[in-house]
């Protein structure tokens, strides 16, 4: 641990380490600080992909793409409140972002949809695998072969100023205790707030009783920081509910959008459908709770499981019921047999007729259920994702009340809000991870030159 760094970077996910890489890069003296001694906060936890356009990985899977569809089908989910400044940003550095990872041997190259994504944008590893722990492990091999330090179980305290510059970080690390460390600028990347019982109950009391699907380390601390150095927050009442989570062990598990992506249906507690399965996810979780029954079932076959591996964890685990046909597994998962006998007939047909007559499912994005064995798992919603956070600009500079920068101090990744308004689409976060990460490098290089 050095005595000065021209940049600290707090907080170990997609955001900091990305951005630590693309400062060092430019030739930038860099330090990551995480408080856990784990890394990767919740972006290990990103299972379906990162959402980019005009990809060559889309063309060569003959996707046909625009960004102004991307930008259109992000803003059409977040309600039409997301920070048009930054979602312009977004759509136009998707596809150098992905070009960027395969530059550091990190390969998106499979494709899969989300909800309320109008064409198939989720970059994944080509074995189909969790996008997270794989981009993850990636970047952890860059900042190795780097020499980038990343000191754990080191929490960032206070941002230190001298008049309206950053000039320091105070930490507290495991072993050494408190100590202030000299640095020009500080990147904040420490994740969202769903695990902060007392911020929630600020935000959005309503949600409280809900669990979440969080890892232990997204606790809010980057937005206080922010605050407490002259930064203000946006749209922190918004919350995201993830629909499929899976709550019936000790653990929550968050059951993949590309379930549903690869073609898996919804049904309540008679074996129906009652939703746009492929609909945002503010829409699939506000169906559910009309339901007013237990969450409800995800129902799939054999081919929707070889699309998405992760499933083969979720069984592993204990999640998944199994049956050779539909009635006897209508029987495991407590749902009327004759009814999801024809609700699958009825959705099979739809396949063939290519409209879901029911519910307006884009069908070009599924599959027939008709290879077994079929398969179930029961969900029901669990807040998963804090949209707001740290008001920045698109150059990731924090900003004050009055919309001035606070010079020196950086925010990048689920700590900063605004880009995705109201509900976030999934696949976006780890795109708006790696997007703004690398922004961050490059803003922070350009300030320290300009300082000189
Ligand atoms: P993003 O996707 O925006 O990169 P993540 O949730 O993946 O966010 O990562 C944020 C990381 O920041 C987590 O590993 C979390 O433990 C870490 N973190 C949170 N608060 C602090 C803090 N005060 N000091 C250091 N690290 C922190």
């Amino acid at each position: 641990l050095k005595e000065s760094y021209d940049l600290i970077v707090v907080g170990s996910g997609a955001a900091g380490m990305t951005a630590a890489i693309q400062a060092q890069e430019l030739g930038l003296h860099v330090a990551i600080f995480e408080k856990l001694n784990t890394l990767g906060g919740n972006s290990n936890r990103a299972s379906t992909g990162m959402n980019a356009t005009e990809t060559v990985v889309q063309l060569a899977n003959h996707v046909i793409d625009d960004q102004d569809s991307f930008y259109e089908d992000t803003w059409q989910g977040g309600g039409k409140t997301n920070d048009q400044e930054l979602l312009s940003y977004f759509v136009t550095h998707s596809e150098s972002a992905i070009n960027w990872l395969e530059k550091h041997d990190i390969h998106l190259t499979d494709l899969t949809a989300t909800g309320g994504m109008s064409q198939k944008r989720a970059h994944r590893p080509d074995n189909k695998s969790a996008v997270g722990s794989y981009l993850v492990k990636g970047l952890q091999k860059q900042l190795l072969t780097k020499k980038i330090p990343l000191f754990s179980e080191t929490t960032a305290i206070k941002i230190m100023k001298q008049g309206e510059q950053v000039i320091g970080l105070k930490i507290n690390n495991r072993e050494i205790g408190e100590k202030t460390i000299a640095t020009k600028a500080v990147l904040i990347a420490t994740g969202g707030f769903s695990q902060n019982k007392n911020m929630l109950k600020e935000y959005a009391p309503e949600l409280l009783q809900l669990k979440t699907t969080n890892h232990p380390g997204a606790t809010g601390d980057g937005m206080k920081l922010a605050v407490a150095a002259g930064a203000t927050l946006v749209d922190m009442h918004k919350i995201q509910v993830h629909p499929t989570v899976q709550q019936d062990t000790n653990h929550v598990y968050l059951i993949g959008e590309g379930v549903r992506g690869e073609g898996a249906i919804l049904v309540n507690q008679t074996g129906q459908r009652f939703v746009n399965e492929m609909t945002t996810r503010d829409k699939v979780t506000a169906a559910i709770d009309n339901l007013q029954e237990d969450g409800a079932t995800l129902v799939f076959d054999q081919g929707i499981r070889d699309a998405f591996p992760a499933i083969n964890f979720y069984d592993a685990v204990g999640l998944v019921m199994t049956a050779e046909n539909l009635t006897d597994l209508a029987k495991k998962a407590h749902l009327d047999s004759e009814k999801l006998v024809a609700t699958v007939a009825k959705w099979n047909d739809s396949q063939v007729k290519g409209i879901d007559a029911d519910f307006g499912r884009e069908t070009a994005m599924a599959r027939s259920l008709a290879l077994p064995p079929y398969y179930a798992i029961h969900i029901k919603p669990a807040i998963h994702y804090t949209m707001g956070g740290i008001k920045i600009n698109k150059l990731t500079e924090t900003l004050n009340e009055t919309g001035d920068k606070v010079s020196g101090l950086y925010a990048a990744g689920e700590v900063a809000g605004g880009l995705h308004g109201d509900n976030r689409i999934g696949g976006n976060s780890i795109a708006e991870a790696v997007i703004f990460g690398r922004q961050a490098g490059k803003q922070v290089a350009k300030y320290i030159d300009e300082m000189n």
